[in-house]
């Protein structure tokens, strides 16, 4: 003979018996219909942090719902989703680091190329010509 398993989970019958029992006064229906429906927002605003995972909301709970388990699977979610923000905050700040390092390292360049007379080289009328003589007296030299 098959017989129904009396301790087998069951839908939730909103009956509060969970909330009722809860000694950090937590809402533990609500917790685990946020935690269901993957609703990051209402984990945290149904304070799951702050359960202690003490099990009394389970054993109080008719339907056999394993509420724990699930306030711990919410958490880890929570906390991988913190480390991968920390991580992207921690991206984005270094892209900007750069970008502003890049910016002062071009601006230091056109500051640099504006302030500082490039060299120039000036040379007179006489001096072409002397250097002509000088280039003929040479050649002339080197004759045989
Ligand atoms: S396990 Fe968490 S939600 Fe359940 S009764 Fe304890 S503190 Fe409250
Ligand atoms: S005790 Fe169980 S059935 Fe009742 S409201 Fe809480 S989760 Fe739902």
């Amino acid at each position: 003979m098959i017989t129904a398993d009396s301790n087998a989970q069951q839908p939730c019958i909103h009956c509060g018996e969970c909330a009722r029992v809860c000694p950090e006064a937590l809402d533990p229906e609500a917790l685990f219909f946020a935690a269901v429906k993957d609703d990051w927002t209402a984990l945290g605003t149904h304070h799951l942090g702050a359960c202690t995972e003490c099990n009394r909301c389970v054993e109080a709970c008719p339907s056999h719902i394993p509420l724990v388990a699930w306030f711990q699977w919410g958490k880890s979610k929570l906390r991988e989703r913190a480390k991968a923000d920390a991580a992207r905050t921690r991206f984005l700040a270094r892209n900007a680091r750069l970008a502003r390092e890049r910016a002062e390292r071009a601006a230091r360049r056109r500051d640099a190329a504006s302030t500082v007379p490039l060299p120039v080289q000036t040379i007179s009328h006489n001096e072409v010509l002397a250097a002509i003589a000088r280039g003929r007296a040479r050649r002339h030299t080197k004759r045989p």
